[in-house]
């Protein structure tokens, strides 16, 4: 192992060689049932043969192009994105923190071309991740990712999602500019807000001219069974939202979405990016989006997802001293534990399952959408598996 990479990830023991579908093999051929699937960006499975054919036919025509010229696959990928959507428009970049960036710039410009610039202030919420950058950490808030990074930016302030007053009241300051929310929160441990949270969040920031972002970087792009998490809800839309991971499927992509009215700050000369709406990005988006809005795509997670969601209902009902809850939003689920999440991480994998952190002690499945019932059936076996050893392990501490 190297010293050479800056030591920021706690990385699992674990060398991946390749991957295929939902599966991930190591450097000694040892086969992983992957439900962390790069964190929700490998929707459509790994090596994918029509996300790989997509790649190779552009890779073989051109790569990349500066931003001031026409880029046909962006204005194709923006047309299949509005025309599923609340959005006129989009803007393309590389990752979900730039996609949260650009929607939060977009915010204050609103308010900026509408001769009101001292509406900066973003409202965010505990339990909230939306990327490592400056502007993420401060919308974010958690001070794990805030501490030793200089002061806190001014304009961001941080609520919870219980405290309804709180909401309401920040809300109708008029200093504040937008609210940015992730309508099932990812890294806070799959924790889905309800429609009756998000209507009246849309409603009451409609009254005050607040403009309402959606952070759909990981609960985006069929994630939740439908191709956004709000869409499961009536009267919710936001003014703006960031989207990213499966967007690309696994190839890096970021975007955000807004209607014409909110992006009207947003005029040329702005914002950008020199690689953001790249044509090899586009490409493999045009065909991941083509795969996951089709019909028997979504119906496809919902039905695993349910699937999922009853079975792991009953195992957390015979271990109870292991599995406290099943939470989240179709296939993105969490697990909240009684023994440490990092630990039960290690010995799924030593059980060949792979499973990812979260907030609140949860472990999450992020699977590939084209999960199949017998991958789920598996992983919920193997899930079995490293509750019984935690069990054992308990027992001995
Ligand atoms: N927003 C949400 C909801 C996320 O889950 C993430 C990443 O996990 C991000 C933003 C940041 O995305 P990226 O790591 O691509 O910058």
């Amino acid at each position: 192992m190297t010293d050479a990479l800056l030591g920021v990830y706690n990385r699992a023991p674990l060398t991946v060689s390749h991957g295929q579908g939902s599966w991930l093999f190591d450097v000694d051929g040892r086969r992983y049932l992957d439900c962390v699937a790069g964190i929700a960006t490998d929707a459509l499975g790994h090596a994918n043969p029509v996300l790989v054919k997509a790649l190779a036919e552009q890779a073989a025509k051109l790569w990349h192009v500066s931003n001031i010229f026409r880029i046909p696959g962006q204005e194709a990928l923006a047309e299949r994105l509005t025309g599923a959507s609340f959005a006129d428009v989009v803007f393309f970049g590389n990752s979900g923190s730039e996609a949260v960036e650009g929607a939060l710039k977009t915010a204050r410009r609103y308010h900026f071309a509408n001769g009101q610039p001292e509406r900066i202030d973003v409202i965010g919420f505990a339990g909230s991740f939306h990327g490592r950058t400056y502007a993420a950490i401060n919308a974010a808030g958690n001070p794990s990712y805030v501490e030793g990074f200089g002061p806190r930016l001014p304009g961001y302030v941080q609520l919870t999602i219980d405290d309804e007053a709180g909401i309401a009241e920040a809300i109708a300051r008029p200093t504040t500019a937008a609210l940015i929310v992730e309508p099932v929160q990812g890294e806070g441990g799959a924790r889905a807000l309800t429609g009756e949270w998000l209507k009246r969040v849309r409603d009451l920031c409609t009254q005050h001219g607040v403009l309402l972002i959606y952070d759909e970087v990981q609960s985006g792009m069929g994630r939740t069974g439908k191709l956004f998490a709000h869409q499961w809800f009536e009267g919710v839309e936001p003014d703006i939202m960031a989207i990213a991971k499966a967007l690309g499927g696994g190839f890096p992509i970021g975007a955000f979405l807004a209607t014409r009215e909110a992006a009207k700050g947003m005029v040329a000369g702005v914002h950008g990016s020199t690689f953001g709406g790249n044509p090899l990005a586009m490409a493999v988006g045009i065909a991941a989006f083509d795969e996951i809005a089709k019909l028997e795509t979504l119906s496809h997670v919902q039905a695993i997802a349910a699937l999922l969601k009853s079975e792991l209902q009953a195992l957390a009902a015979r271990n109870p001293d292991i599995v406290s809850e099943i939470r989240g939003k179709g296939l993105l689920i969490g697990l909240k534990l009684i023994p440490n999440n990092r630990d039960f991480m290690a010995l799924a994998r030593d059980h060949d399952l792979l499973v990812a952190g979260g907030g609140e002690n949860c472990v999450r499945l992020l699977p590939s959408l084209l999960l199949s019932e017998a991958e789920a059936l598996e992983a919920v076996k193997r899930l079995e598996l490293a509750c019984g050893t935690a069990r054992e392990r308990l027992a001995k501490a």
